[in-house]
């Protein structure tokens, strides 16, 4: 088991032929095994497994192109699936987004690439647990600044 890591950075990519190996080996031997996250609901009724993350980067007109570039770095360097840029607000959010989609095996990495990288963005960030309502509302990992959700949709 490697004990040293080094973030992914914009470099990092076809030039660096190692990093994809490297990257799997770091995640499947030292941060999948302790992903056994649990969320205990308030009802107490059931215990629920993350199944997943969304984080949905934000932008507008003038910040278009630094979100396409770093959704498609993430989906380059990471088992992220990017979904498309939306020019105007979907869903739940009030500000055009584009979503990436991610196991929560590699949370642990995807996070704080985005702090690094996100320069700027808003993200918003939040797990899959089956409660859409919970996890847009009550489980929300905001990066950069707080955007009134629309939870109607969800019964919110
Ligand atoms: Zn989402």
């Amino acid at each position: 088991m490697s004990a040293a890591f080094e973030m992914p950075g914009p470099l990092c990519g076809p030039g660096n032929p190692d990093y994809q190996v490297k990257l799997f080996a770091h995640l499947f031997n030292t941060i999948a095994p302790k992903q056994a996250v649990m969320v205990r609901p308030q009802s107490g009724v059931t215990v629920q497994r993350i199944k997943g993350y969304h984080a949905h980067v934000y932008y507008d007109a003038s910040t278009m192109e630094q979100a396409r570039e770093l959704c498609e770095e993430a989906a380059r360097l990471f088992p992220v699936t990017m979904g498309r840029m939306h020019q105007k607000p979907v869903g739940p959010h009030p500000d055009w987004s584009c979503q990436l989609a991610f196991g929560p095996e590699v949370v642990g990495v995807v996070l704080p690439w985005l702090a690094l990288y996100r320069k700027g963005l808003v993200v918003f960030m939040h797990p899959e647990t089956g409660d859409e309502l919970a996890d847009h509302r009550d489980h929300a990992i905001w990066m950069g600044a707080v955007r009134p959700l629309d939870l109607s949709i969800f019964g919110g």
